[in-house]
C-alpha cells in the first residue's frame, strides 16, 4: 500500500526531512531535496498563473533533463498531467502527438527548437512553447521568475500525471493517462525489487518518455535516496553515472547487450551496479549469460509490463536468475508483484495474460473505444500471451499480434528467435509471418550478422531443423544490414511484415 496519496507529498516529506540531501543529480550539477520542492512550487505557480488547472495538459519534449520531472511535479500539484513526448518523433508524428494530448503549453528542449518552430501553426490548442536549456533559457527564466505557491489545490488521487505513449510496436501509439493512484502503487510494489538504502544511487537513464525512464524514476524518489539522470542511455552517460555512484538502474534489453559487447573495460565498470533491472522486450538469452557470469555480484531483476500498467507488474527476482534447480526460469517473466492479480484467459494453459492492479491507467486520453477493448471489467488485456509454470513463474510466448499460424499450428515467433539468436554470426533477429498461399502464413527469420561476420540461410534453417518442429523453422531468411527499432529499442515487425502483406489482411 502506498505511503502517500498524492505524488506531491513524496517531495513535501523528502524537503522537510531530507531537504539538504542530495536529490537529484544530473550532469555535473546536484539539487537536494529542498531545491527540488522549491522549484517545483515556483512552477506550480508559473503553470497556475498561465491558466494550467485541474484536468488540463501541459507537454515535455526533450531528451532526458530534470525540468521533466520538474514540469511532471509542478502540474501534478495543480491536477494537470504532463504528456512526455518522445524527442525521436518525425514532424508529422509530433504534430499528431502533441495535438492528441490537448497540451497547452509545450516545453520543449533547445535542441528540439528547430522541428517545433517548423509545426508551430499546426498545434492549434499550444499557447505557448517554453524552451527548456541553452543560451537562452526560458524554463530557468520561469522558475527564477516566480514565487513559491503555497497554496494548496484541489486534487485527487485519480486525477492523471502523466500522459505517456505506448511504444506503437504494434500499431499507432496510444496514450496512457496514468494517476497519482497508479504511479505511486508501480513505485512501491516494484520497488520492493529495487530496494535503495543510505550510499545508494538510482540511474535514470531510460527515455521519461516510457515508463522505464519515467515511473522508474518515481519508484527511485519512493525511497528518498539520490537520483542520477542521464541525457541518454549511451555508453559516455552511463560511464558517468557509474562514476558518479549508480548502484540501481533499469535498462532495456537492447543496451544491456550494448554494454556487454563495449569491451572489457565498460564490462568490469559495470560491476559496481547493485540491481540491475532489465525488460520492456524480450532478453537474448546469450546476453543475458554473459551479464551474469560478468557480473557475479549484481542482482538481475527483470520486469514485465507495459504503458498501461505504469509500469512492470512481474518481476524475475534476483535468486531466480541464479536458481540451479531451475535453469529454465531464466526465460520466465517472473511473479506478480504485490497487489496485481494475473490471470491468463481462456480454456487452454496457454493464452492471453490479464491483469488487475491499481496500476492500472485511468483509460487512453480520448479513446473511450480502444479503452473499453483493453479494459475489461477491471482487469487489462495485457496483447501477449503467455502460461504460468508450476511455480506461477510467468512465461510469454509471444504478442497476440506477432504469434504466426501456419497451417493450423500456432508458431510463438520468440521460441525460434532464441534458436535463431544461437547461430553463430547472428547478432539481430527478428522471425515473422509473411502469406503463404498453401498454409496460410509461413515463417520467415530476419537477421542481421555481427560485424565482420555473414549468416548462410541454408545453414541457418538446418541449425533451426535440428533443434525445433519442422513446423516453427523458419522457411526463408532475409540478412539486413540492421533491423528496425522503435525509440525504446523494440524491433518493429508491423514494418518488418509490411512488405509482404501490402495486398492482403491479416487478420490481425
Ligand atoms: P504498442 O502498445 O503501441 O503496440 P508496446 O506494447 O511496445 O507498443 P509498451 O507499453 O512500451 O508499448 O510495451 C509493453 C509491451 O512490451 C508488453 O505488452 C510486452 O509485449 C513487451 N514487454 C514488456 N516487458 C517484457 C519482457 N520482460 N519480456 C518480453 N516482452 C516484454
Ligand atoms: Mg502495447
Amino acid at each position: 500500500r502506498p505511503r502517500f496519496r498524492l505524488l506531491g507529498e513524496l517531495l513535501s516529506q523528502w524537503a522537510e526531512q531530507r531537504g539538504d540531501d542530495p536529490a537529484l543529480v544530473f550532469g555535473d550539477r546536484t539539487r537536494t531535496w529542498a531545491e527540488f520542492d522549491e522549484r517545483v512550487r515556483r512552477l506550480s505557480a508559473a503553470l497556475a498563473g498561465a491558466g494550467i488547472g485541474r484536468g488540463d495538459r501541459v507537454a515535455f519534449v526533450d531528451k532526458n533533463h530534470p525540468a521533466g520531472v520538474e514540469v511532471t511535479f509542478a502540474a501534478a500539484g495543480l491536477g494537470a498531467a504532463t504528456a512526455i513526448v518522445n524527442w525521436r518523433l518525425s514532424a508529422d508524428e509530433l504534430v499528431y502527438v502533441l495535438n492528441d494530448s490537448g497540451a497547452q503549453i509545450v516545453f520543449a528542449g533547445a535542441e528540439l527548437l528547430p522541428v517545433v518552430a517548423s509545426i508551430r501553426d499546426r498545434l492549434p490548442a499550444v499557447r505557448e512553447v517554453v524552451v527548456v536549456g541553452g543560451e537562452d533559457d526560458e524554463f530557468e527564466a520561469l522558475v527564477a521568475g516566480s514565487q513559491p505557491r503555497t497554496e494548496e489545490s484541489e486534487v485527487d488521487e485519480d486525477d492523471g500525471v502523466l500522459v505517456l505513449y505506448t511504444s506503437g510496436t504494434t500499431g499507432f501509439p496510444k496514450g496512457a493517462v496514468l494517476t497519482h493512484r497508479s504511479v505511486l502503487a508501480h513505485g512501491t510494489a516494484v520497488g520492493t525489487a529495487f530496494p535503495l538504502g543510505p550510499g545508494d544511487r538510482n540511474l535514470v537513464a531510460m527515455p521519461l518518455f516510457h515508463v522505464g525512464g519515467s515511473c522508474y524514476a518515481i519508484l527511485g524518489f519512493l525511497s528518498g535516496e539520490p537520483t542520477i539522470m542521464t541525457r541518454e542511455p549511451d555508453a559516455p552517460s552511463l560511464f558517468g553515472a557509474l562514476a558518479a555512484g549508480a548502484t540501481h538502474a533499469f535498462l532495456v534489453p537492447a543496451v544491456v547487450a550494448a554494454v556487454v559487447q563495449a569491451g572489457e573495460q565498460a564490462v568490469a565498470a559495470f560491476a559496481r551496479i547493485k540491481y540491475l533491472g532489465y525488460g520492456a522486450s524480450p532478453m537474448p538469452l546469450p546476453v543475458l549469460r554473459t551479464a551474469l557470469t560478468a557480473w557475479p555480484d549484481t542482482k538481475f531483476v527483470q520486469v514485465y509490463g507495459m504503458t498501461e500498467l505504469s509500469g512492470a507488474v512481474t518481476t524475475l527476482d534476483p535468486e531466480a536468475h541464479r536458481d540451479a534447480a531451475h535453469p529454465e526460469r531464466l526465460a520466465s517473466a517472473g511473479t506478480p508483484v504485490p497487489g496485481v492479480e494475473l490471470r491468463i484467459a481462456g480454456p487452454d494453459a496457454t493464452g492471453e495474460v490479464w491483469i488487475r492492479t491499481g496500476q492500472r491507467m485511468a483509460g487512453y486520453l480520448g479513446k473511450p473505444e480502444a479503452t473499453a477493448e483493453t479494459v475489461v471489467d477491471g482487469w487489462v488485456r495485457t496483447g501477449d500471451v503467455g502460461h504460468l509454470d508450476e511455480g506461477g513463474f510467468l512465461f510469454l510466448s509471444d504478442r497476440v499480434k506477432d504469434m504466426i499460424i501456419t497451417g493450423g499450428e500456432n508458431v510463438y515467433s520468440p521460441e525460434v528467435e532464441r534458436v535463431v539468436a544461437e547461430f553463430p554470426g547472428v547478432a539481430e533477429v527478428a522471425v515473422i509471418g509473411v502469406p503463404d498461399d498453401r498454409w496460410g502464413e509461413q515463417v520467415k527469420a530476419v537477421v542481421a550478422a555481427s560485424p565482420g561476420e555473414r549468416v548462410d540461410a541454408d545453414e541457418l534453417i538446418a541449425y533451426c531443423r535440428e533443434r525445433l518442429a519442422h513446423y516453427k523453422c523458419p522457411r526463408t531468411v532475409d540478412v539486413r544490414e540492421a533491423l528496425p527499432r522503435n525509440a525504446t529499442g523494440k524491433i518493429l515487425k508491423r514494418t518488418l511484415r509490411e512488405p509482404y502483406w501490402q495486398d492482403r489482411s491479416r487478420g490481425i
